[in-house]
């Protein structure tokens, strides 16, 4: 038999999460502060819990998604002592160190713990292209990785119940960069007086393709090697300013882009004007 869970949280992503068991054919419990949203899970096939303590009863793999981990925290505080021998999969949103400290917790409580970041949207839940981050205790993940395959992917990212958060806002840093970048393209159309749609085909093909040089920016990384024949930091440092004014002389702030152009200059500053775009993120690391 497919082993039980208890999926606490039944907001968008958790009930997702828990109709997705429940295709699956796992026994499925579910608990939600609102009770009304259990309905269409029941319908499904799923168990009512009446309180924390009954989902927490109910299965040996509990998963949470809530909004926060001040939220998971309120909810399981009071339970704490049902804890001893079961595990613990949260795939609410928080940082590494809220992922550590839970860890912590939990393993204070007799609870193995594994930290998840889901990387789809609830609509992509089950589906080809989602997957999750764990990290935590690695038996527990061996345990349930196929209770897990459930949702989509399952990719193990180490034992430090922090990792899997790192990974998470790693990637959300890149989406939410990209998409600083596509909010001025859309601007500077708007203001041009281009419609969006025009926009769209262009950015999107260029975007992908630029996406392409991500794997050579990491080797370039990791081996040290930034000197380029791709776009060098002085190239760039002279266009800049054009990008800038292109944007002031429609009226729209370049506020965003402004630290990036001291972070060029200053690498021409420090010598590094041959180099390409790879130099950068060592200069945002701090010195260890
Ligand atoms: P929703 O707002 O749809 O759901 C939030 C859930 O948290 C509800 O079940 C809500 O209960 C519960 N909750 C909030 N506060 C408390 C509390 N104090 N005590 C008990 N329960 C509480 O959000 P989502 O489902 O979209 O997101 C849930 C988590 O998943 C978030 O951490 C989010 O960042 C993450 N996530 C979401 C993605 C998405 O695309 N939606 C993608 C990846 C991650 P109630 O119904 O009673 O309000």
């Amino acid at each position: 038999a497919k082993p039980a869970v208890s999926v606490l949280g039944l907001g968008m992503m958790g009930s997702a999460l828990a109709a997705a068991f429940l295709k699956a054919g796992h026994p499925v419990t579910v608990w939600n502060r609102t009770a009304a949203k259990t309905g269409p899970l029941v319908a499904q096939g799923a168990e009512p819990a009446a309180d924390v303590a009954g989902a927490v009863g109910a299965s040996e793999l509990l998963v949470l998604c809530l909004t926060t981990n001040d939220n998971v925290r309120g909810i399981l505080e009071p339970v704490a002592g049902s804890l001893r021998g079961l595990t613990i999969a949260n795939l609410t949103n928080g940082t590494p160190a809220q992922g550590r400290e839970l860890a912590a917790w939990a393993a204070g409580h007799g609870a193995r713990y594994l930290d998840g970041g889901i990387m789809a949207s609830p609509q992509m839940i089950a589906g080809p292209d989602a997957y999750v981050f764990y990290s935590g205790d690695p038996k527990a993940f061996e345990e349930y990785e196929g209770t897990f395959g459930a949702l989509g992917g399952a990719r193990y990212v180490g034992e430090d119940a922090g990792r899997a958060a790192l990974y998470d806002f790693a990637l959300l840093i890149g989406m939410y960069g990209m998409g600083i970048g596509t909010m001025h393209a859309f601007a500077l159309a708007k203001a041009a007086g281009i419609p969006a749609k025009d926009l769209a085909d262009p950015l999107r093909e260029w975007l992908n393709a630029m996406a392409l040089f991500i794997t050579d920016e990491a080797e370039a990384l990791d081996t040290g090697e930034h000197l380029t024949d791709v776009s060098s930091l002085a190239v760039n440092q002279a266009a800049l300013p054009n990008l800038l004014n292109t944007l002031s002389d429609e009226g729209i702030p370049t506020e965003f882009f402004q630290p990036l152009e001291r972070l060029i200059n200053r690498a021409v500053e420090e010598g590094y004007g041959a180099d390409g775009l790879t130099r950068l993120p060592d200069l945002l690391t701090p010195r260890r």
